[in-house]
């Protein structure tokens, strides 16, 4: 027998096109006063400003100063930007940086205080928050139905999520068409992301049945559909079907992994991106593989489970799979080009042992640590 809780505070509106419902969703809220963040590449291509064109005077104030991977000093100055304008609620339109700036910036807000001082010290935000409308534009994080975001704070070299009820948007339009414009790389990226989250939250020692069923299907759709997306085939219906199936993949591994959290791949990543700059879903896959050969038996044989439901013979193959379809995609399969010594290595396996390690349902050593990244840095 076990004990479970599900909950998932966030109203969903998807498909294509419906992006311009914001202003609907923010008038049904009775809000007025709006600021927009997002991506810089969105207000060099006039995107931001046809949005606050649309919305009839409700996104008063743009914020884009800020980099991939956030830092806590660009949510601490996007907080004061809302305070400065009296803003009333918050939108996002960006993939899962400005989304996660978004989040923090609208709790931080509410008070005086930085966001530096909640980034991986256990110390809890203040529930309270303005409103927040995500609008994902990769696919992606899951971060528009997620309590959670991941910052980084470069003076300290510390990259670490942030969990708070308050960082739940009120709403998500998760509409296809805004991913689009999303480039092959970026697309490869960010779908493993979505199948590192939909395994993990799997195999993670907080795992529970609602969850375990949405890792099933999103892990479905990242098999069959990324491929397409990233390629961008002529056939264009294709394309599109393929774009609205990763979507949907992203935001339910999303749901998949917010309550039973992401484990040892993502622990890896922070500091194969703080590091050496490797893009956050590209982090994720260059280990999954590998622990999905630890994990293999795990939990009286789950993990082989999920794998043969996922139409592979058994994990194994699944492993084989997931490094065939990063090879595909043109990501790396190894840090042998980083020319990896002792001490980089050492280094590697002090950072990744962050928090979400100790959910992996395998408890790693440092010695595997060790053999994990010499093996991909190809030195013995
Ligand atoms: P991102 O938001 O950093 O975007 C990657 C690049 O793609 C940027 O240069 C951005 O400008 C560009 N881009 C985004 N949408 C585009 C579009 N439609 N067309 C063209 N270019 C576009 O990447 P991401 O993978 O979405 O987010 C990564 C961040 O999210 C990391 O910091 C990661 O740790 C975090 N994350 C958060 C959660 C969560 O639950 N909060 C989960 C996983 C990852």
């Amino acid at each position: 027998m076990m004990n479970w809780d599900y909950a998932q505070p966030v109203a969903i509106r998807f498909g294509k096109g419906r992006a311009t419902e914001v202003n609907d969703v923010a008038a049904s809220m009775g809000l007025h006063n709006g600021l927009l963040v997002t991506t810089p590449s969105f207000v060099r291509n006039g995107q931001a400003q046809r949005l606050v064109d649309a919305r009839d005077g409700m996104l008063t104030t743009v914020f884009s100063q800020f980099s991939p991977n956030p830092d806590v000093t660009e949510v601490d100055a996007c907080a004061t930007a809302i305070k400065a304008n009296g803003c009333e609620f918050v939108v996002a339109l960006g993939g899962g940086s400005a989304m996660d700036l978004a989040k923090a910036a609208a709790s931080i807000c509410m008070g005086d205080e930085s966001i530096a001082q909640y980034h991986g010290t256990g110390k809890t935000l203040p529930g309270e928050h303005l409103p927040l409308i995500a609008l994902p534009t990769t696919a992606g994080t899951g971060s528009e139905v997620t309590c959670v975001s991941v910052l980084t704070d470069r003076a300290l070299g510390k990259k670490a999520p942030i969990v708070s009820d308050g960082f739940y948007p009120s709403v998500a339009i998760v509409d296809p068409e805004l991913t689009y414009s999303v480039p092959p790389y970026v697309t490869a990226c960010t779908g493993m992301d979505v199948l590192s989250q939909a395994i993990e939250g799997f195999w993670s020692k907080g795992h529970q049945p609602i969850c375990d069923a949405c890792a099933l299907h999103a892990a479905k759709l990242v098999f069959q559909y990324l491929p397409i997306a990233a390629a961008h085939p002529d056939d264009e219906a294709a394309y599109i079907e393929a774009r609205e199936k990763m979507c949907e993949a992203s935001i339910i591994a999303g749901l998949a992994f917010t309550l039973p959290k992401t484990t040892s791949s993502h622990a890896c990543s922070f500091p194969l991106t703080n590091l050496y700059g490797i893009p956050h879903g590209e982090a994720c896959a260059l280990t999954l593989d590998y622990f999905a050969r630890i994990n293999q038996d795990a939990q009286g044989g789950r993990v082989q489970e999920f794998a043969r439901a996922l139409g592979f013979a058994n994990a194994s193959a699944m492993a084989d799979a997931i490094y065939k379809l990063k090879a595909s995609l043109g990501l790396r399969t190894d840090l042998s080009d980083l020319s990896l010594g002792d001490e980089q290595i050492a280094e590697l396996v002090r950072i990744s042992r962050h928090p979400n390690l100790y959910n992996n349902p395998v408890e790693i050593s440092d010695d595997m640590l060790d053999a994990m990244y010499r093996s991909l840095a190809g030195i013995g």
